[in-house]
């Protein structure tokens, strides 16, 4: 489904990114673990094009993110709507969850249906009722999100990127900012999405989530994958020296 090869990415002089190769299968779960300041979100923000990578390449979909070729074999950068397709396609859900604070969670739900994929009213709102019941907020349609718990905020940004009907989802550490009583109904809708089958990579700090729900761990440091392998084999027995020594300090 993604396929990553050899990517970097700078700001200015610094190196964030530092060549990184990675394929997802439809359907894994991919968990990125690592210390602040490693480049997780930085390269999460690069398979949906939000930044622009410097070298490598990046296929979603046999397709390269972020250029479409012409027929004369020339790469240019998409744009508008053909970017927005792209992006919708990969939701991502962020630390915060950046809800619309004048909308309802309903119409939060509802906004991208009616405004990008340009449905219907009637069936945006059957989607988003839908998805609001799946993420276990079918009672709260008509709250706004000031009226709702940081953990219920999270699970109503879930259910808004689920509406795009994306084929990938990203998780840049998606409880890192609630209160540690609201973790777990979050990591539980992302579980239940696991268990469906949803293709999707996590940024997150919670290691026994990380266990459980991961297909592949993916240990980074300083811009680069240091370690990948099952989470029994990262968990249990990390190789790299850098690996065993961040598990420690948060385990
Ligand atoms: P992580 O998510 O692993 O904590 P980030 O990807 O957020 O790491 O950041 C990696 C490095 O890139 C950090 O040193 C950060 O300060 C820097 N960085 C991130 N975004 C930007 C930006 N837009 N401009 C300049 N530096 C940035
Ligand atoms: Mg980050």
């Amino acid at each position: 489904m993604i396929k990553v090869q050899n990517i970097t990415k700078d700001f200015g002089k610094l190196k964030v990114l530092r060549g990184l190769d990675l394929e997802v299968k439809q359907g894994e779960v991919v968990v990125i673990i690592g210390p602040s300041g490693s480049g997780k979100s930085t390269f999460l923000r690069c398979l949906n094009h939000l930044e622009s990578i410097n070298s490598g390449n990046i296929f979603f979909e046999d397709k390269p993110v972020g250029f479409k070729q012409t027929p004369d074999g020339k790469k240019i950068p998409i744009k508008g709507k053909e970017l927005c397709q792209l992006r919708s396609q990969m939701g991502m859900v962020f630390q915060r969850f950046n809800l619309f604070p004048h909308m309802t969670a309903l119409n939060n739900v509802m906004e991208g249906p009616l405004t990008v994929l340009g449905k219907t009213k009637p069936d945006a709102r059957d989607l988003a009722l839908e998805l609001l019941g799946k993420v276990g907020l079918a009672n709260k349609a008509e709250n706004f999100p000031s009226q709702l718990s940081g953990g219920q905020q999270q699970r109503v940004a879930i259910a808004r990127a689920l509406a795009m009907q994306p084929k990938l989802m990203l998780f840049d550490e998606p409880t890192s900012a609630l209160d540690p009583e609201l973790v777990g109904e979050v990591l539980s809708v992302i579980k239940n999405l696991a268990t469906e089958g949803m293709t999707m990579i996590i940024v997150t700090h919670e290691m026994a989530f990380a266990r459980e729900v991961a297909d592949r761990v993916i240990f980074m440091d300083e811009g680069k994958i240091v370690e990948m392998g099952n989470p029994e084999q990262i968990f249990s027995k990390p190789r790299h020296p850098r690996t065993r020594e961040f598990l420690s300090s948060v385990l």
